[in-house]
């Protein structure tokens, strides 16, 4: 019984006693939660899978990374809706005799990220199969009528993303390579991929600003697309403005990562030319925020080309969504 499901909810629930944000009424240990959100505001929803052989490989992934990661997921989620985290619920499938402390060390690491956001750990579920299989349900709140959605982006509206793209696609490559770091800036590429820190702050600061938001999961290329998509617009962006990480030697490997490399968590928004003036200072929230592009109307004509990369030297390339692609891509197996 001691490693048992009641022996492991026991153990969970003695972890949450420090975090009991307001609004949480009831918490885990009863059939539901019950939450009481803020008067006047909105909750946002979302739910993220995490698998393993998918997005994490044991023996080259440290469970409190994985942890840490899949809240980071739900949270980044939050964060381009300009919510203020709040509930997490998280529900494991791990595989049948899972020594208890990588059970512990995921538990602890997902906690972590819990705790930084200030939200609590309110319920979930638990079972056994044969490979380990996570998924996190994160709710925010969010003043009515001020989530920030992908649909709005409208031409002339500039395009900014935060931090630098392609730290975590370069990370997960000197991981799987087993490549030791030797400078701060791999380092810094691997913290980002083992520990992404979702942009929360950032978010809420859009809300009333930016005409439209997403976080950058699955890689630059595919997710502006997608955001162009929901808003039905074009856009452009220059090769030159790209926050990309690593060396200039290999520019043009660094520059795909920065485009179609996934799992970064930087925010991807757009604001109005009126509104420029009106823009968070980065360096208040410690980030570097860059301007990369612009929106442009829809053409209709011919054949339309969504996404489009001026160059450095100045020509018009058009940009295909590269990204990850949640039911094709595999990079661990
Ligand atoms: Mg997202």
């Amino acid at each position: 019984m001691a490693n048992g499901e009641n022996a492991w909810l026991d153990w969970v629930r003695r972890q949450q006693r420090s975090a009991r944000p307001a609004g949480l009424r009831l918490g885990i240990g009863d059939d539901a939660a019950i939450l009481r959100p803020r008067g006047g505001w909105e909750i946002a929803v979302t739910t993220d899978l995490m698998a393993e052989g998918r997005h994490f490989r044991r023996g080259v992934d440290r469970p409190e990374d994985c942890g840490y990661r899949l809240a980071m997921r739900g949270l980044s989620d939050l964060a381009a809706m300009g919510a203020e985290p709040w509930m997490l619920f998280f529900s494991a499938l791990w595989p049948q005799n899972e020594p208890p402390a990588w059970r512990r060390a995921f538990h602890r690491g997902l906690d972590q990220a819990a705790k930084e956001a200030g939200a609590a750990l309110a319920g979930g579920d638990v079972s056994s199969g044969i490979q380990a299989c996570f998924d996190i349900l994160a709710l925010g709140q969010i003043p009515r009528g001020q989530a920030l959605q992908r649909d709005g982006a409208r031409p002339g509206d500039r395009i900014f993303v935060s931090g630098q793209l392609g730290q975590a696609a370069w990370g997960r490559q000197m991981l799987d390579q087993g490549h030791i770091p030797q400078n701060p800036r791999e380092r810094q590429a691997l913290r980002r991929c083992r520990r992404p820190r979702a942009r929360w702050e950032l978010g809420q600061t859009l809300r009333g600003l930016a005409s439209a938001a997403m976080d950058l999961s699955d890689g630059l290329s595919s997710d502006l697309d997608r955001l162009c998509a929901a808003s039905g617009v074009h856009a452009r962006i220059h090769e030159t403005h790209l926050p990309v990480t690593g060396p200039m030697l290999q520019r043009k490997t660094f520059l795909d990562l920065a485009l179609n490399g996934g799992e970064d968590y930087e925010l991807l928004f757009t604001i109005p030319r009126r509104r420029l003036t009106d823009m968070p200072n980065g360096q208040d929230l410690s980030i570097p925020i860059i301007e990369i592009g612009e929106i442009l109307p829809a053409r209709r004509a011919g054949k339309p080309q969504r996404l489009w990369l001026e160059t450095k030297n100045g020509q018009s390339q058009p940009l295909e969504p590269r990204g990850w692609d949640a039911l094709r891509s595999h990079i661990l197996l």
